[in-house]
């Protein structure tokens, strides 16, 4: 009876040791399942936290980029103006054409070959230099240069915002006054300007005969005559067909017209540079 208590016991265990190797064997393993879903989690957290960084970090390396590339697209940038710049151009172009007329601002940009327009800034606060060169041409007197300074200030005096300092030196002056016995053609001044991209007078010569084209000696209030017309073409302003103007090619009038002041306030109050 012992024995086979004891074979039965044996068989029990031994089904027990069976059962339990084939339960550990075919057991659901956690682990894996545990593993598997902890990299979910973590791999979600650095999901979240690394593009953080980069999402943090991308805004601004963009825009600095962006920036910073807005240096690079400036040669394009003056053949393709933007919206907002073609419509303040469409807008001085209405300006100017409705002014047709009362001014000659409209043929002025018609006759131009690059639609500029070309003017100073605003100078009343700081005068443009000018310097009068000296010189031994024959006839000149010091009294012309009295005449000079009486041409540029009836500009300021009409209202156009450049002022006019007589004070500069060579070194130092943006206008340049230079003395000739004549021209050899049929002209008693001349104006040569440089302006920028933008249309920013930057500098001038102005060159002034001593002589007119006939060989006449001139006179102190022809030198101011002439200098009126000059300083219209120092101001940004080109000829005007209506000979009752100062800037009709060859001057008839010896002062400024309405028309060559409204030109030029017309001038300062829109914004320089190309109107295409
Ligand atoms: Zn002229």
């Amino acid at each position: 009876m012992v024995e086979r208590r004891l074979t039965g016991m044996i068989a029990a265990a031994a089904v027990l040791i069976v059962l339990f190797i084939l339960w550990d064997i075919f057991r659901p393993d956690p682990r894996p399942a545990g593993a598997g879903e902890e990299p979910v989690g973590i791999v979600v957290v650095p999901d979240t936290t690394i593009p953080a960084q980069p999402a943090g970090t991308a805004p601004v390396l963009p825009s600095t980029q962006a920036t910073a590339g807005g240096a690079l697209p400036a040669a394009p940038y003056h053949d393709q103006p933007s919206y907002i710049d073609m419509l303040a151009r469409s807008e001085t172009r209405r300006r100017i054409r409705n002014s047709a007329g009362s001014t000659y601002l409209n043929d002025m940009v018609s006759a131009s070959e690059d639609s500029m327009l070309r003017r100073w800034d605003n100078r009343s606060m700081t005068p443009v230099r000018v310097w009068f060169a000296p010189t031994y041409a024959a006839n000149f007197q010091p009294q012309f240069l009295d005449a000079m300074r009486r041409a540029f200030a009836q500009w300021t005096a009409a209202g156009v915002p450049v002022r006019f300092d007589f004070t500069a030196d060579s070194t130092t002056a943006e206008v340049v006054v230079r003395w000739r016995i004549q021209f050899e053609i049929e002209r008693t001044g001349q104006t040569d300007l440089t302006w920028d991209q933008n249309g920013h007078v930057q500098s001038a010569v102005i060159t002034l005969a001593t002589f007119d084209p006939k060989g006449r000696p001139m006179e102190s209030d022809d030198v101011r005559v002439v200098a009126l017309h000059e300083v219209g073409h120092l101001l940004g302003l080109d000829h005007s067909g209506d000979s009752t103007d100062i800037m009709f090619p060859t001057a008839k009038v010896r002062d400024l017209s309405d028309r060559d002041v409204r030109t030029a306030l017309l001038l300062y109050q829109l914004s320089p540079g190309s109107l295409r």
